[in-house]
């Protein structure tokens, strides 16, 4: 007697991990921003190859452990993606992602890393694979503190920004937030991958505008210890460093949002 066997087909079993899983429809996500940056954004990077790109996006952390993602695994789509930032137009940023964009949306010739293709597709967005799966995780992805730190998503930012850094010239500007405990955090982005891979030779001044919250400004964040201490990793790196409180022009950013707070009703 033949017996009919029911097969049940179950969702793909991944490990369980303690952070959100990847973005709902990220591959579409990515394409899309691919399309838009080099179509629209900026159309000299129109003979980019987005099918690609997001073909090496997608290879750099498919069917491998989410925990044990290195920059190797990036290079396909770091070769795809350069792209040339003018001398002088770098902007880093740490703690002040708002600021610092809308900041970037003014001064069009400004590049933040968000501003670059790669920057761009990836902001906002989460991301992992599975060893045992060719699919994706939506259901959860490592937390870089509660899990791994070698994650695929934080080892993409600091491959990213490595580059970023490697790639910049002339005077390099970096946005700070004056209104949190430490303004130049040792554990950052900013401190742990892009100070230390700026080029003495390329780069002759790191120049930082810090900024403090228009609601309690307080006295000179550039005396602050934390910035005396990135002052003294620069002289050692040769680089010169500049620093300038609530530089004016961001300044009145911040008083679009604040109109009425008394630093922003002085006639200009
Ligand atoms: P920050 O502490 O304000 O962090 C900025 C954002 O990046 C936050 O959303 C944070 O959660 C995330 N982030 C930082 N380090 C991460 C890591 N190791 N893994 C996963 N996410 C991480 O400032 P920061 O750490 O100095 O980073 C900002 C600088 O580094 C910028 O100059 C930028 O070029 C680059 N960067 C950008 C992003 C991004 O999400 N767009 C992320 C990391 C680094």
């Amino acid at each position: 007697v033949v017996v009919g066997i029911v097969m049940w087909r179950q969702p793909p079993q991944h490990q369980e991990w303690k952070g959100a899983g990847t973005t709902a429809h990220f591959y579409e996500i990515i394409l899309g921003r691919c399309y838009t940056y080099t179509q629209i954004v900026r159309p000299e990077l129109g003979h980019k190859d987005c099918q690609k790109i997001g073909k090496a996006f997608t290879n750099a952390f498919l069917s491998k452990d989410p925990c044990g993602s290195t920059a190797q695994d990036y290079q396909p789509l770091m070769e795809l993606t350069n792209q040339t930032v003018p001398c002088d137009k770098t902007l880093l940023w740490s703690k002040t992602n708002e600021l610092v964009h809308e900041y970037a949306w003014v001064q069009r010739e400004l590049f933040t890393l968000e501003n670059t293709l790669l920057g761009y597709m990836a902001d906002g967005l989460r991301w992992c694979g599975d060893l045992g799966s060719s699919e994706m995780n939506y259901q959860s992805c490592p937390d870089r503190r509660k899990d791994c730190s070698n994650n695929s998503v934080s080892v993409f930012w600091n491959t990213v920004s490595k580059r970023f850094a490697e790639d910049a010239c002339g005077v390099v500007h970096v946005l700070l937030n004056g209104s949190v405990h430490n303004t130049f955090d040792e554990r950052s982005t900013f401190a742990r991958v892009e100070v230390f891979n700026l080029h003495p030779e390329k780069v002759h001044t790191l120049q930082a505008w810090v900024m403090q919250d228009i609601r309690n400004i307080s006295s000179d964040s550039c005396s602050d210890a934390s910035i005396k201490n990135l002052k003294l990793i620069l002289s050692k790196r040769n680089i010169t460093f500049t620093c300038e409180n609530n530089y004016r022009p961001i300044r009145f950013l911040q008083c679009v949002k604040y109109p009425e707070h008394s630093s922003c009703r002085s006639k200009i």
